[in-house]
């Protein structure tokens, strides 16, 4: 199998999954993970068509982005891992979406380089489901403060929620508790399910699916 044929796997089993549940295919987008491949990995599945990629390190995503978007356009890039507030600038030069916006500091420095650069990005809120201490997000007790936040005090505009629940625990709960932060703060947009469990995301309620080594490959992270 080709990674075309891999995502045109992946986009089959997004339709029929979703109709099984009674849901529009057209309500949830694939975000393909391709982080750790060089662009020309890439490059085969945007000859197919398809656009919207996610990328987890900003510099990396610089690198390779830059060039595919001199050939392909209408490209849309998500930044889904955590964000530095160093990094502001680059991120919002480089990203369509941010999926990962987590803390105060974070949220004033992209409301300060959005109106710098005279650009809007679509911004996501990432919650540790798990209040796992090494994983970025805001914990789930505080994230309607800190949407709430987001919105008042910075003025910015929050699409949505993103999750990435706790390796070797059912997901299930956590997709659930996404979606329950979502609906009592308004917000629409769910970034939830990867490569081993995005049927179950779209069970409960997922708008976008991030999909990495199901489409890709098995990642190798000796390589530079
Ligand atoms: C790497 C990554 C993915 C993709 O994971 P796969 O299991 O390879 O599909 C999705 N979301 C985030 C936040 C990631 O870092």
């Amino acid at each position: 199998m080709t990674v075309v044929d891999r995502l045109n796997a992946a986009k089959d089993a997004i339709s029929s999954r979703a109709r099984d549940c009674g849901r529009d295919p057209a309500e949830i987008t694939l975000v393909c993970v391709t982080k750790t491949f060089p662009a020309e990995a890439a490059v085969p599945l945007l000859e197919a068509g398809h656009r919207v990629y996610g990328e987890n390190k900003v510099q990396e995503a610089r690198a390779k982005w830059g060039e595919l978007r001199q050939r392909f356009s209408g490209v849309e890039l998500h930044l889904i891992g955590p964000l530095q507030s160093n990094k502001t600038r680059e991120a919002v030069e480089t990203f369509d979406v941010i999926e990962s916006v987590d803390r105060p500091k974070i949220a004033e420095a992209l409301a300060e380089e959005m109106r710098r650069q005279g650009k809007r990005l679509r911004l996501l809120v990432q919650v540790n489901t798990g209040a796992e201490p090494q994983k970025a997000g805001v914990l789930p007790h505080e994230a309607d403060a800190f949407i709430a936040e987001c919105r008042e005090k910075h003025g910015l505009e929050i699409a949505g929620l993103m999750c990435v629940p706790p390796v070797g625990e059912q997901a299930s709960p956590h997709f659930a508790l996404l979606a329950e932060i979502a609906a009592r703060n308004g917000l629409k947009e769910l970034s939830m399910g990867m490569s081993s469990d995005y049927e179950l995301a779209i069970q409960l309620g997922a708008t976008h699916v991030r999909i990495g080594s199901a489409i890709m490959g098995e990642r190798d992270y000796s390589k530079p």
